[in-house]
């Protein structure tokens, strides 16, 4: 009999057949989660979002970052507003923008909605720290590569970040360096979304991205030449 044409799918063929099962569970717990606080995964969704906003944030924006069209913004976020877990307020910034504001039961349902399903959290827990820090890499490389052709919303991750300078200490277990809180830090500690990250010019993007794949500091006058926390958080200059 030949053989089936996925009998031996390829390394990437089973990453992705990989983070489809983890999906599935994704999936069922955060329907299983919201449904138990009568809330869809959406409406769940869009709380942790508004909670972890560093500014307020309109209906577009919320539509933006889910990657949902704005009527189901739209509706998701009138049934929060019904229920009491959101109000629309006007914008300091801009007085005909209408911005979206947690209610104090909001707030606390965003806290609820941000934790991860136990059976999750038990797996990844389960990985070594090596293994679970090389994971973690490789889909802050996947996202990054989606983000870049729009497939995603933006992340607001270390390799895009102003402040992060990769493989400064090279060979040492926290080796890159975040100029915000002026420290090393590992692989383990990379983030995905930091309320403090400011996006690095477009057309650093490369260069920086580069550096954090290949091992090389970005240049002689980072934190790593002078192996001491500097007195100043400054941001980065990559000479390309
Ligand atoms: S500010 Fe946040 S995103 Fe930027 S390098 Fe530091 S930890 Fe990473």
């Amino acid at each position: 009999m030949p053989p089936r044409a996925n009998a031996n799918p390829s390394t990437s063929g089973r990453v992705l057949a990989g983070l489809a099962k983890l999906s599935l569970v994704m999936r069922h717990e955060s329907w299983r989660s919201a449904g138990r606080r009568g809330l869809t995964p959406t409406q769940a969704q869009i709380l942790s979002i508004l909670d972890g906003s560093p500014e307020p944030i309109g209906l577009k924006e919320v539509s933006r970052q889910m990657a949902i069209t704005m009527g189901t913004a739209s509706e998701a976020i009138a049934t929060l507003v019904a229920k009491g877990l959101v109000r629309k307020t006007q914008s300091k910034s801009d007085g005909r923008a209408i911005v979206l504001a947690l209610t104090k039961r909001g707030t606390a349902e965003a806290v609820t909605a941000a934790d991860w399903p136990a059976s999750l959290a038990k797996a990844s827990e389960a990985l070594p720290e090596p293994e679970r820090a090389a994971l973690l890499r490789g889909l802050i490389g996947m996202i990054r590569t989606l983000q870049e052709q729009s497939a995603v919303p933006t992340a607001r991750m270390c390799v895009g970040c102003t402040y992060f300078r990769p493989n400064e200490y090279p060979g040492r277990p926290k080796s890159h360096h975040c100029l915000f809180i002026d420290a090393p830090i590992g692989d383990s500690d990379l983030r995905i979304d930091c309320g403090e990250m400011r996006p690095v010019a477009v057309e650093l993007r490369p260069r920086l991205w580069s550096v954090f794949v290949n091992g090389q500091p970005l240049d002689n006058h980072g934190p790593g030449a002078r192996r001491s926390p500097s007195k100043s958080r400054r941001t980065i200059h990559v000479s390309t």
